[in-house]
C-alpha cells in the first residue's frame, strides 16, 4: 500500500474526486481557505493537521454536511456541491464521521442495517463485514453502548462499507483509541482497497497517516501547507507545514527532494 515509485500519482485518468477551492466558514469564521484537492482512484489521501486545522469541516463539507461559501466539489465528473448528504451517499460518498456516531442503544447488526439505508449495489453486504471482523458475527445482537472504542469504530467503518462507498471519508479513526488497536483497525485497510474503495482520510496522528497513505495534504488554520507524496516529504517539512513555521504552501515535487522520509 505504498505510492508508486516513479513519481506518478495512482490513476492516470480523471479524479474521482476534485475539490476546488473550498471555502468554507463556521459564522464569521472561514474554517478553510481555497482549499483544493484531487484523489484518483485507488488512493489513500490523508488530511494531516493539528486541532482546529479544518480537517473534520473538510471532511463533513465533502460529504455534504456543511455548504461551502465559494468553490466546487466535482465527484465521478459531476458537480455535487449542492446535492444533498444522502443524494452523495448513494452516489458512494460515505463518510465515518468523528466520534464514530452510533445508535449505542441499537444492536450491533442494527446499526449496520442503518448505514445500508442509503446504500449503492456493490461488493458489501453485512455478511462481508462479518468476514472482515470476524469478531462482530457472534455479538451482532449486542448494543454497540456494551463495546470498546476500537469495537465501536470497527463497526462504524462496517456501517459506511454496507454503503457501499466508492469514497470512504475516515475521519480520524485513532481518536481517543489505544495505538495497538489503531493499528488494527488501519490494519484493515488493505481489504477495503481490495474491494475496489477509495480513501480520504483526516488524522491528526501524522505516523499513521504517513503509513497509510498515498498523498497527503497538510492544513493549518484553514489553508494547505504541505502537499505530496509522503515518499516525497521530509520530517522537517511535515513539522513546518504541522506547526506553521513558513508560510507558503508547498508542493513536493518528487524530483527535487533528496531522499525525502518522513
Ligand atoms: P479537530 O481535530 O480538533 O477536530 P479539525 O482540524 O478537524 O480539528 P475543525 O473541527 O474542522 O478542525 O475546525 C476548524 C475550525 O472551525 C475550528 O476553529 C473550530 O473551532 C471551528 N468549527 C468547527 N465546527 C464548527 C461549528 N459547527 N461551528 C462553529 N465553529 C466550528
Amino acid at each position: 500500500m505504498t505510492a508508486p515509485a516513479n513519481g506518478v500519482r495512482l490513476g492516470n485518468g480523471a479524479p474521482l474526486l476534485d475539490v476546488r477551492d473550498l471555502v468554507v466558514h463556521h459564522g464569521q469564521l472561514r474554517a478553510l481557505s481555497s482549499i483544493s484537492l484531487q484523489v484518483y482512484p485507488g488512493e489513500v489521501y490523508a488530511i494531516i493537521g493539528a486541532n482546529g486545522a479544518g480537517k473534520s469541516t473538510l471532511l463533513r463539507t465533502i460529504a455534504g454536511l456543511h455548504h461551502p461559501t465559494d468553490g466546487a466539489i466535482v465527484y465521478d465528473g459531476r458537480d455535487v456541491t449542492s446535492l444533498r448528504p444522502e443524494k452523495r451517499a448513494t452516489a458512494g460518498i460515505v463518510m465515518v464521521p468523528e466520534g464514530r456516531r452510533l445508535f449505542p442503544s441499537l444492536t450491533l447488526e442494527e446499526n449496520l442495517k442503518v448505514g445500508a439505508t442509503y446504500a449503492r449495489k456493490g461488493p458489501w453486504t453485512i455478511e462481508r463485514v462479518y468476514d472482515l471482523f470476524p469478531w462482530m458475527k457472534e455479538r451482532r445482537g449486542q448494543r454497540t453502548a456494551q463495546m470498546s472504542g476500537g469495537e465501536q469504530q470497527s463497526v462504524a467503518i462496517g456501517r459506511a462499507l454496507v454503503a457501499n462507498p466508492r469514497v470512504l471519508l475516515l475521519d480520524e479513526l485513532s481518536l481517543g483509541l489505544a495505538p495497538v488497536i489503531v493499528q488494527r483497525i488501519y490494519g484493515m485497510l488493505p481489504q477495503i482497497l481490495e474491494s475496489g474503495v477509495t480513501v480520504l482520510l483526516v488524522e491528526q496522528d501524522v505516523s499513521q497517516a504517513l503509513r497509510v497513505a498515498t498523498h497527503l495534504q497538510c492544513l493549518l488554520e484553514g489553508n494547505s501547507t504541505l502537499e505530496g507524496r509522503p515518499a516525497d516529504v521530509t520530517a522537517a517539512q511535515v513539522e513546518a507545514a504541522y506547526f506553521g513555521m513558513g508560510t507558503v504552501a508547498q508542493e513536493v515535487q518528487a524530483d527535487h527532494i533528496e531522499g525525502g522520509e518522513a
